[in-house]
């Protein structure tokens, strides 16, 4: 009987998950997942708090990568319900529709502001016939699509409450959110001339009735089913490198010292923890991975005795004067979720480690959030029930002007192993969803079953990484 590929993948997040779900169901491989903490899922998993079900964030099943979908619906068999999109942006104490129509802008904002919207439109589209230059960052992505009025009024406040100052962003950020269609196009959907299409916006999402978790939930029962492996409290201590390649993983598995052999490691963990593995000490390596600019997450959830607040699944906040930038609600998913006279609201927002939100108390944010909900007209004081603050440090990949470079020279530095792959959003430093770690797990899949040398793995996996879209 021949034996089998012995394979470690490092984190049970969607992208460890979904790596270990192709691999295994692949038949050729004896795969062992191995998670740091005691949930799986990472910040696709679902937890339970106070009779409620809940998620990190407003998460959505969608895809637009061809077969990805249905893919994710075969896994997913029974267990998903088909959700119909609402989600709006409130701007100047107005819900307006999202994507942004300029009809509806000119009710809510006024003649004057509506006029100097539509004045940066014409302007925006004959400069577009004159300058076709690539954009140099966000800012200029942005600008030469939409103008200066509509710029100043949604994106930069929202781009610089998600991801800090706009001009210092590379527009591979604008691109992955926002697809590059010309000015004439942006103008006809704005007049609401041109229906969005599936890539700029999803009009049914999917959406697994106990909660996003039951995703990788449902990845990690298919995985055992086919007889692989995966360790909750499970940290990874040390690398052991033979010939360029990683033959063993030293872990300690719920406090007990472990060593497991392998034939290859597909890592979704931070590139830096990755690195400490795998480069022990080298400073070099070490002061390129703090080169990446990331933001850390922040989930305020603020729990409310009323059976339900908003009509959208969740609602943009680009205004500097509210902490967060999102606010989403559980039930409006699968109302199942939680009491059925109470709700929970989830508000979200990113900051860097040196700012105020970031080092505030859990009380002070979650006060701020109550103080944003109650100015908009969402909740009142005397219906809050109390709070409940997730943070996820390092969890938004903040493109630079640079970051090309930068995640280059970290990237070149692990394909000195021919035995070591990358995954998932962090793993890969790649702004994307949980839809693309499945992409990714199926093509190292794909690819690895080719024979494939890893380096030219690696290659092809980046430039697919570089096309992914994220859709509203
Ligand atoms: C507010 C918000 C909204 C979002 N909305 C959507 C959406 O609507 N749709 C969508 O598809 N996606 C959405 N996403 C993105 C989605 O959450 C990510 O794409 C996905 O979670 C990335 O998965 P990952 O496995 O790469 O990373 P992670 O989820 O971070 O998983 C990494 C795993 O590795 C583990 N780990 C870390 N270090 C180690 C170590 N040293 N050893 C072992 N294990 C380790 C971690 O504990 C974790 O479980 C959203 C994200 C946020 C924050």
């Amino acid at each position: 009987m021949s034996e089998k590929t012995k394979l470690v993948v490092l984190g049970a997040g969607i992208g460890g998950l979904s790596a270990g779900y192709f691999l295994t169901r692949n038949g050729k491989y004896e795969v062992t997942i191995l998670e740091k903490s005691q949930d799986i899922g990472g910040v696709c998993g679902s937890f339970t708090h106070d009779g409620f079900v809940l998620d990190y964030g407003a998460h959505k099943l969608y895809s637009v990568i061809p077969g990805i979908l249905d893919e994710i619906r075969g896994v997913m068999d029974g267990r998903l319900l088909k959700v119909l999109k609402k989600n709006r942006i409130f701007l100047r104490g107005h819900l307006l529709d999202y994507p942004l129509k300029l009809g509806n802008l000119a009710k809510a904002l006024g003649l004057g502001t509506f006029l100097k919207l539509g004045v940066g439109y014409a302007v925006t589209f004959v400069m577009g016939l004159i300058d076709r230059k690539p954009a140099a960052s966000y800012e200029e992505y942005i600008l030469k699509r939409f103008g200066r009025g509509t710029y100043e009024l949604v994106f930069e406040p929202l781009a610089d409450k998600v991801w800090g100052d706009p001009s210092t962003l590379h527009p591979d950020m604008a691109r992955t959110r926002l697809p590059a269609s010309g000015g004439v196009d942006v103008i006809l959907r704005l007049l609401g001339i041109k229906k969005e299409s599936k890539e700029t916006s999803a009009e049914y999402f999917y959406y697994p009735k106990k909660g996003f978790g039951d995703f990788p939930g449902t990845l990690r029962e298919k995985i055992e089913e086919k007889g692989g492996k995966v360790f909750t409290n499970a940290l990874p201590q040390r690398v052991i490198i033979s010939d360029d390649k990683i033959v063993g993983i030293e872990v300690l598995m719920d406090g007990q010292p472990s060593v497991l052999s392998c034939d290859y490691v597909v890592s979704s963990i931070p590139l830096s923890a990755l690195g400490e593995l795998v480069f022990p000490g080298d400073d070099k390596f070490n002061s390129a991975v703090q080169k990446l600019e990331f933001r850390n997450v922040i989930l305020v959830y603020i729990f409310v005795n009323r059976p339900v607040i908003l009509e959208d699944q969740w609602i943009f906040f680009p205004e500097r004067e509210y902490i967060f930038s999102r606010i989403f609600e559980q039930k409006q998913m699968n109302p199942d979720l939680g009491p059925a006279e109470r709700t929970s609201i989830c508000c979200d927002f990113t900051c860097t480690n040196d700012s105020w939100q970031w080092k505030a108390g859990d009380d002070e944010i979650a006060a701020k959030c109550v103080e944003g909900l109650k100015k908009s007209g969402f909740v009142k004081d005397s219906e809050v029930s109390g709070h409940l603050v997730v943070r996820f440090p390092n969890f938004y990949p903040r493109y630079d002007l640079k970051y090309q470079e930068k995640i280059k020279e970290v990237t070149l530095k692990f394909r000195e192993l021919d035995n070591l792959l990358l995954t998932g959003r962090i793993g890969m430093y790649n702004y994307n969803n949980a839809d693309h770690c499945f992409d990714m797990g199926k093509f190292i899949t794909e690819k690895i079953t080719e024979g494939k040398q890893i380096s030219n793995i690696m290659e092809e996996l980046e430039q697919r990484v570089a096309n992914y879209r994220i859709v509203d």
